[in-house]
């Protein structure tokens, strides 16, 4: 595949312009700093690049000034009182010293307890909480891809959480493989339907093509909500043909 980038200025900000044996342009922007990306067509010009990109323009600074006001995930301290979100929920840390294995639990409503041994680093405080995301997030995934795999009638032959820092999932529809974004134990649990389905779909349609639109219309017709919901989130992602 022929993949040429560089990096050019469009009003004052810098994108990076990647082109490729694609169909559509793809403009994206990403965390931490805002960074833009563009894919295109190997056929576009470079003007049309340039009219595309600034019709954009409002939509790319709300992007860049919501990372810019959003505090990093780096700079969670996993101490009393802090905000975590768990299927579309905020809760309330409240961590515990214990000599027992670390673990963690919900408490009512709005209390999320991390048990961790005495001296714990944050890092390994995050670690624990992260490893009970995957295992939750693991356990809503098996029986959704379970209901899906029926219904359209694919098959996934693996599948996987995991840190991504720019997508929701991806797959693989030669290897049939699935990844799912660990950062989706924290949206609400009928956006990781939509993306579990979403990435199902790969397996009949590779592309994000009017096809594709009409598959998903067809088998989940409310998932442009549910993409504007994660569209709201850290990762800030626009794909404009559909
Ligand atoms: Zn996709």
């Amino acid at each position: 595949m022929t993949t040429e980038t560089r990096r050019i200025q469009i009003r004052g900000i810098p994108v990076e312009l990647v082109r490729k044996d694609i169909q559509n342009l793809h403009l994206g922007v990403y965390p931490p700093l805002g960074r833009v990306r563009v894919a295109v067509p190997l056929v576009i010009s470079d003007e049309a690049v340039r009219l595309a990109v600034i019709d954009k323009l409002g939509w790319i600074r709300r992007q860049r000034a919501r990372f810019a006001q959003q505090p990093r995930q780096s700079q969670r301290e996993m101490v009393n009182g802090e905000s975590h979100f768990f299927l579309g929920k905020r809760y309330r840390l409240r961590v515990h010293e214990l000599a027992a294995p670390a673990h963690v639990a919900l408490r009512g409503i709005a209390s999320l307890d991390l048990f961790v041994r005495p001296g714990t680093s944050v890092a390994q405080r995050e670690e624990v909480l992260a490893q009970w995301y995957r295992l939750q997030l693991k356990e809503r995934i098996a029986p959704l891809l379970e209901k899906w795999q029926r219904l359209l009638r694919v098959q996934a032959m693996a599948w996987g959480v995991k840190k991504m820092k720019t997508k929701w999932g991806s797959c693989n529809p030669k290897a049939g493989r699935i990844w799912l974004n660990l950062e989706l134990a924290k949206k609400p649990e009928v956006c990781l339907e939509y993306i579990v389905v979403h990435e199902l779909l790969h397996l009949l349609e590779r592309r994000h093509n009017d096809r594709f639109a009409g598959l998903m219309d067809q088998h989940l017709p409310h998932w442009r909500m549910c993409r504007e919901t994660l569209n709201a989130g850290v990762l800030g992602h626009e794909v404009w043909d559909y």
